[in-house]
């Protein structure tokens, strides 16, 4: 954002000025971690479960913050500050962002889906920005919070934002959606993360379908063809569409209208061929592994194309993209084992994919696949089964060993004992005991998958020869 009046900042945001005195102050920029020094800025208290932003007001605006905002109900502070007076602080910040994006001829692309989100928004700005100036969500700022800092962060003359939208309950994509009025709007999949908090996956289809009701007219829902629910779901009187939307499928079914016509995966990555009316067969290179990152590249060609870039463009977007860490990252160890590093969360969805991704990996007929699993937290009331079946799920064509952490890993490890023999699996409570026991096993050439939920920090398990590097 560009340097605005304190006034026209509170205008934009519904509030009024404290001491009309200060309606000239220069404003540039907005943010709400007082650990942060942001010379110039408006500094945004908000008030959670165990912090109020407002006691950081005073030392906000001493080390160079432009003005604050204060929220109505806390008593006044007794120096004279230059403070924009709002009913909520939280909702202030969202509807500053919306007058924002109100004001801007940006075009507005929303992604959401129980996985892939952050892959999917990297993909799509990376492919858009060979022909436009592109704004993304950075890292995972995707929440009520998150968004509107992003947007406020946009420069003024950014042709498309790429927004990423997550939420844990139903009502929250809602939200977000009618801040920004996206222009296309993206869901990549329905997994099963935050069953524990809708309760089926059909109500978490719901949550994630919330994102078409601030879709714009005649705006463009790009989904996951392959997923039923949506269908569903697109179908119940309840969802609200914007009149005229158009809806693109991408998936492997035959009706889908972006459809693959094959996947090759190599150590390096995964490339795949597209047929269209438009260019005809081809080729597209990525340089992630899995197959669930074609289903990503298929929405971010779908987007690319309804913005008219020509597709060698698109083609070198995707095989230049940069995919935000520990999702597949893959190193080459000092020891010479693979590590395929995606730790960073996990869900069964996102489990069930990356083992498909390790079953791919080339490797030596001496060699091992080695499947390192952990907690995937906030199931809800299934958490176990659903971790039994991701472990029957795992064939010996895809691991050779199953090694599991945590109390629900050894649910995964019972699973996997129905398909693979006794000896290939283990299951661990202690971190420290698995590391020992991975060290003895894994020799050169061997593949190994790490995946649990975030909480679990699994990668510690290799931090010796992470950091070895
Ligand atoms: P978060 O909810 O943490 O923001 P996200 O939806 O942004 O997650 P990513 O960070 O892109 O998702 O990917 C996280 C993991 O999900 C990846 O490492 C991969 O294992 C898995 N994943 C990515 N895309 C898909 C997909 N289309 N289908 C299934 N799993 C996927
Ligand atoms: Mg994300």
């Amino acid at each position: 954002m560009n340097e605005r009046s304190l006034a026209a900042i509170a205008a934009m945001c519904g509030g009024k000025l404290v001491h009309p005195a200060h309606a000239d102050i220069a404003v540039k920029g907005v943010y709400t971690d007082s650990r942060q020094k942001n010379i110039g800025a408006l500094f945004v208290p908000l008030s959670g479960e165990r912090f109020d932003g407002h006691v950081y007001v005073e030392q906000a605006i001493r080390h160079g913050a432009a003005a604050a905002l204060w929220q109505n109900d806390h008593p006044h502070p007794s120096v004279e500050l230059p403070l924009i007076l709002v009913e909520d602080t939280l909702a202030a910040l969202q509807q500053l962002a919306q007058s924002y994006i109100q004001e801007l001829p940006v075009q507005i692309v929303a992604v959401t889906g129980s996985n892939g989100k952050t892959t999917t928004k990297d993909l799509v700005a990376s492919v858009l920005s060979a022909r436009y100036r592109v704004h993304k969500t950075e890292g995972n700022f995707n929440n009520h919070i998150g968004l509107p800092l992003t947007v406020l962060n946009m420069a003024e003359d950014t042709q498309i934002a790429v927004l990423e939208m997550g939420m844990s309950g139903r009502g929250e994509i809602e939200l977000l959606t009618k801040l920004v009025n996206p222009h296309v709007t993206i869901v990549t999949n329905v997994g099963d993360a935050h069953l524990l908090q809708l309760g089926s996956r059909k109500e978490i289809a719901r949550a994630k379908l919330e994102i078409i009701s601030g879709l714009r007219e005649g705006g463009l829902f790009i989904c996951h063809g392959d997923e039923p629910l949506i269908t569903e779901v697109l179908e119940e009187s309840e969802t609200v569409q914007p009149a005229s939307m158009k809806t693109v499928k991408f998936g492997l079914q035959a009706y889908c209208d972006y459809k693959p016509d094959a996947i090759m995966q190599s150590e390096e990555g995964i490339s795949f061929t597209l047929s269209s009316e438009a260019f005809g067969p081809m080729m597209y290179r990525l340089p992630i592994l899995g197959q669930h990152n074609v289903m990503n590249a298929l929405a971010a060609i779908a987007v690319a194309q309804h913005f008219g870039v020509p597709q060698p463009l698109i083609a070198e977007g995707l095989e230049r993209a940069r995919i935000s860490g520990m999702r597949i990252e893959k190193t080459v160890t000092r020891d010479g084992w693979i590590l395929l590093n995606d730790a960073y969360n996990a869900s069964p969805t996102a489990t069930k994919a990356a083992i498909q991704v390790l079953a791919a990996m080339p490797k030596d007929d001496a060699a091992k696949r080695i499947a390192i699993l952990g907690d995937m937290l906030e199931l809800g009331e299934t958490e176990e089964q659903l971790h039994f079946e991701v472990g029957t799920a795992i064939t010996p064509e895809m691991a050779d060993v199953v090694l599991t952490y945590g109390r629900l890993g050894r649910c995964i490890a019972k699973g996997a004992v129905t398909q693979l023999s006794a000896d290939a699996v283990r299951a661990f409570d202690s971190k420290d005991e698995l590391q020992h026991y991975f060290a003895a096993i894994v020799k050169e050439g061997d593949v190994v998958l790490l995946k649990a939920s975030r909480g679990m920090k699994l990668e510690e398990v290799v931090k010796d020869w992470i950091h070895a590097q």
